[in-house]
């Protein structure tokens, strides 16, 4: 097989594009894709400090990687969410790529932050885990970046799980989700600009990253993400790509161009008044925002433990 590019021998094929690509023209390839996506949605310059979610995955990693060796200022953020069994390797695995790099990486503990894990505040806030550790990871992050000064944070989602959203959010009509899906999420109060420069690459084109840059990534998945509704629609759409290339994309770019403007979030917000959290000053429209709940609920618990000890 022969690489499109060069005409010497590829070892690549991307079904979605029809192309075959020798190693060397799949870097040129992969890296414009993300080039490209954060131009068209005008997600950071050069100029500005970036913080990125770094999980220790390869998605994140990958990210990290592209990001550095187009020039951009980037720092990760890791959560350590002390999970047995997985979190040790992801947070070694995110310094040793740090300390590759020269880059600086800044580490939160839940353990230092709450008053339980991840089990005992999904209990406590009757939730699913993966639904209260992304709430946990969006507060500590969006913090984060507004303390330090930070104009952008930026997240390793790419195309299937955007495709995947997608599908769900439509199959269940949640307009709210529909209105923020979109590759770049401009400053707004109590919120940092968020971004997705991976929305246009897929797993298999991450792995293929990964694998020839020599990205270590870690490869045992957290415990929790095997009950996640997510997986349905992740196979739902897999099913449709392997029968039909290019549907991901197509999906998502339509949805971004043509319908999205449907769901007007100024509309859906308007469910009640944007005030400052009285224990945090994060802007909730509840009386607590859901990361002081949920603190205040884990240390309630622990404190009835201990009476009754
Ligand atoms: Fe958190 Fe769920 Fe991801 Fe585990 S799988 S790290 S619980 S979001
Ligand atoms: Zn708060």
């Amino acid at each position: 097989m022969k690489c499109k590019i060069c005409r010497g021998e590829a070892s690549i094929k991307l079904e979605a594009y029809n192309i075959k690509l020798c190693e060397r023209d799949f870097l040129t390839f992969f890296e414009r894709r993300i080039t490209d996506a954060i131009k068209e949605y005008r997600m950071f310059s050069h100029q500005d400090r970036i913080l990125l979610a770094a999980s220790g995955g390869k998605d994140s990693l990958a990210l990290w990687d592209v990001l550095f060796r187009l020039g951009y200022n980037v720092t990760g953020y890791h959560l350590d969410l002390g999970i047995p069994g997985s979190s040790e390797e992801s947070l070694a695995l995110c310094r040793e790529f740090a300390q590759g790099k020269n880059g600086e990486l800044v580490v939160d503990k839940l353990a230092d932050i709450l008053d339980g894990d991840i089990k005992q505040a999904s209990i406590v806030m009757k939730k699913p885990a993966c639904s209260v550790c992304g709430m946990i990871k969006r507060y500590r992050f969006n913090r984060l970046a507004e303390e330090k000064g930070f104009d952008v944070v930026v997240t390793g989602h790419h195309l299937d799980d955007e495709a995947a959203a997608l599908l769900g959010n439509m199959l269940h009509w949640q307009e709210g989700y529909l209105a923020r899906q979109y590759p770049v999420l401009q400053k707004r109060p109590g919120m940092v600009r968020k971004a997705k420069p991976l929305v246009y690459v897929s797993k298999k084109e991450i792995e293929i990253y990964a694998r020839v840059r020599n990205i270590k990534f870690a490869s045992s998945d957290c415990p929790y993400s095997q009950g996640a509704t997510s997986i349905y629609y992740k196979k739902a759409v897999n099913q449709l790509e392997e029968d039909m290339p290019s549907t991901k994309i197509f999906f998502l770019k339509t949805f971004f161009s043509k319908y999205r403007g449907y769901f007007h979030e100024d509309k859906l917000e308007a469910t009640g008044e944007l005030h400052p959290c009285p224990e945090c000053g994060y802007l909730t429209v509840a009386d607590l925002c859901n990361f002081c709940f949920l603190k205040k609920r884990l240390a309630e618990k622990k404190a009835k433990k201990e009476t009754s000890d």
